[in-house]
């Protein structure tokens, strides 16, 4: 008899199969035509320009294949996620609607990990889960489905030899990202730092100025358990979430640099500061392609994107820069040529703001982050040229 496969990390070989499913639920033939027509399509008032590079990436694409192709496999067990597969609402919602359900805590579903057994299916999610997590999976003897994504599995090999060599992994990224959460669980000793205010603290405590108490209270959840300033900044592996403002990471990885070389001067810090780009190649071409939109001088521009969406809100970021930028999640947030629903630039807060839509012959850049389907993409564009 065939062994039964506890953790798959391999599709299971029916693309043919599902493939059909996707395509009528992701695929949209207007974003087709639009990459056929240079990016670019004029409508009325409107020239839409679409970013060079957009949407799905390849991690989201498998980990959406992979968990049709296991519902297709497994087609009378129980599927369960451990959250949000990736962060688009749409896409969750498609998935729910095959029975493919959430677990309860943080998935927001009503079976609890605890009831699982070993007939049950469990996918992890593209950004990974944390290592306890998935032990406690294995140990329940589930079927684990592995959907995370390569670019991801580098930051925690990279986090491995840190762990190795005695660094204290620095990790520039949001604490409480679920990716973020698996790879601080593979470090032996992690800091998680947010952004360049975070990282002047951080490098003024390395430099000999800090407050210990001070800065054990801004970083107290974004710390390994017992983490001591004193000690565990004296040699440090830099590696990012790999979904972040590529431009921060630099510029981070830089001032932890310079403070480790006016510590400890300019021959002892190869010794003691390793630095490894880890943002994905997917989040750096969307960046790349958006500053490119941004240069054309549009008029506003749109980032379309789920609202937890990390790489998304980037988008938002850099559009922002060049003009007035709204990060929407789908079609039903351009409510009316007078009114548009949208997340706050940098903050969590959504917004209405009126008068949005300025009036005569417009450029309105477009883009969309990693986790957005072209189904979604073409819908905003649909209804932005209703409603213009
Ligand atoms: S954004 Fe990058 S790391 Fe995340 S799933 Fe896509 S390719 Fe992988």
């Amino acid at each position: 008899m065939e062994k039964p496969e506890r953790t798959v990390s391999q599709k299971f070989g029916l693309k043919d199969t599902v493939q059909p499913q996707l395509e009528k639920s992701y695929h949209s033939p207007l974003i087709d035509r639009l990459r056929q027509n240079g990016f670019e399509l004029k409508a009325g008032r409107l020239t839409i320009y679409l970013a060079k590079e957009f949407g799905f990436c390849y991690g989201v694409e498998r980990a959406i294949e992979y968990a049709y192709e296991t519902r297709a496999k497994f087609s009378n067990r129980r599927i369960f996620l451990t959250g949000e597969i990736i962060h688009n609402p749409r896409v969750n919602a498609e998935l729910q609607h095959m029975n493919i359900q959430f677990l309860s805590g943080s998935g927001g579903g009503t079976v609890s990990a605890d009831a699982l057994g070993k007939e049950d299916i469990v996918i992890m999610p593209a950004f990974g889960v944390p290592v306890e997590a998935l032990r406690d999976f294995q140990k329940k003897g589930c079927v684990i489905v592995d959907t995370t994504c390569g670019s991801v599995m580098s930051v925690w090999r990279r986090v491995d030899s840190y762990n190795r060599d005695g660094f204290t992994s620095v990790i520039h990224g949001k604490y409480d990202h679920e990716e973020t959460r698996a790879t601080c669980s593979r470090a032996f000793k992690y800091l998680v730092v947010k952004d360049r205010s975070q990282a002047e603290q951080v490098c003024q405590y390395i430099e000999g100025f800090g407050n210990r108490g001070l800065f054990l209270e801004v970083f107290k959840k974004a710390c390994s358990a017992g983490f001591d300033p004193d000690h565990d900044l004296e040699k440090i592996g830099f590696a990012n979430q790999t979904t972040m403002l590529s431009r921060e990471s630099i510029e981070i990885s830089e001032m932890f640099r310079g403070s480790i070389i006016k510590k400890h001067g300019p021959d002892a810090f190869k010794n003691r500061f390793r630095h490894f780009d880890t943002i994905c190649s997917a989040t750096q071409d969307r960046q790349d392609a958006v500053l490119e939109l941004g240069r054309k001088k549009m008029n506003l521009i749109f980032v379309i994107g789920g609202y937890k969406s990390s790489n998304t809100g980037h988008l938002a970021e850099i559009a922002s820069g060049f003009c007035p930028a709204f990060h929407v999640e789908d079609a039903s947030s351009l409510v009316s040529s007078e009114m548009i629903r949208h997340k706050k630039i940098g903050a969590q807060e959504i917004l209405e703001t009126t008068s949005w839509l300025p009036a005569g012959e417009i450029k309105v850049g477009m883009t969309a982050g990693a986790s957005t389907p072209n189904r979604v993409i073409e819908e905003v564009i649909e209804k932005l040229i209703q409603i213009a």
